[in-house]
């Protein structure tokens, strides 16, 4: 299951990019050019240096900064190792959290969801697990089932990401972002505006889990709130279970997605 165990550390790993990646068969096989980042609003260095699973330390140290705490947005920051800029605010959330309690279900001006997985089965839920959190919902499918955008927006990434594997992450209005993540392909170009329901990957098993399922994350303002409150009524929800082990619960979301 994707990020079970110990999703704090799945976090740590699960942002760089690795250089040498398979992805890069595509774009020849120049040496890796120097990356540099450029500094959104709230993001710090901590943050920054977990994106790409480099130290402050060493970030400090390659920028020279005196001091580490202050940054200015839009400075241009040097990165080792790193393939390309990362969508940091986004993979970084500042919080995970929102608890169901905290928020009416539906409240007005939400966005109304649609199932990324028709037919799938929501095989983990939401929230606090043990000391780690889980910043989304696994919804498991056979591999290569089609990924739908759960909203109209704008691709903002479509990239492989250490942990989650293939993931696309999506923009929508009112700070809204989703997140689909362990695709055994990515069908959605990064500035792709998708449609609601619009297919952009399939369901796969790459990054870290034992499964085929879709992580699948909610966002506001990089927050992570639990998607069953935006999406339609509930696929059952098992106990935590392994992914890859399909349960026998009803999942009719079909009707729901088809609007
Ligand atoms: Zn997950």
């Amino acid at each position: 299951m994707a990020y079970r165990g110990n999703k704090r550390a799945t976090r740590t790993l699960a942002i760089l990019v690795v250089l040498t990646g398979i992805a890069a068969c595509s774009r020849s096989v120049s040496r890796p050019s120097e990356v540099y980042h450029q500094v959104r609003p709230g993001e710090t260095l901590y943050r920054i240096g977990k994106a790409y699973g480099v130290s402050v330390k060493e970030l400090a140290a390659l920028n020279r900064l005196s001091d580490p705490s202050r940054l200015e947005v839009g400075q241009r920051l040097r990165i080792p190792h790193a393939r390309r800029e990362l969508p940091v605010s986004v993979i970084t959330p500042r919080e995970a959290s929102a608890r169901r309690s905290d928020k009416a279900r539906g409240a007005a001006g939400d966005p109304k969801l649609a199932w990324p997985v028709l037919g799938g089965t929501v095989t983990s839920g939401f929230g606090q697990r043990g000391r780690s959190f889980h910043d989304g919902i696994d919804i498991t499918a056979p591999a290569g089932t089609p990924v739908h955008a759960a909203q109209d927006g704008e691709v903002i990434y479509s990239d492989a990401l250490r942990g989650y594997g293939n993931v696309i992450i999506v923009r929508h209005s009112g700070g809204f972002v989703t997140v689909y993540a362990h695709n055994r392909s990515n069908q959605a170009r990064e500035q792709q505006r998708v449609r609601q329901g619009e297919v952009i990957g399939s369901v796969g098993e790459s990054g870290r889990t034992s499964g085929a399922n879709l992580h699948f994350e909610v966002r506001q303002d990089n927050i992570a709130h639990d998607p069953l409150d935006y999406l339609p009524p509930p696929q059952q929800i098992a106990a935590p279970a392994r992914a890859g082990g399909h349960g026998s619960f009803a999942t009719a979301q079909e009707g729901a997605n088809r609007r």
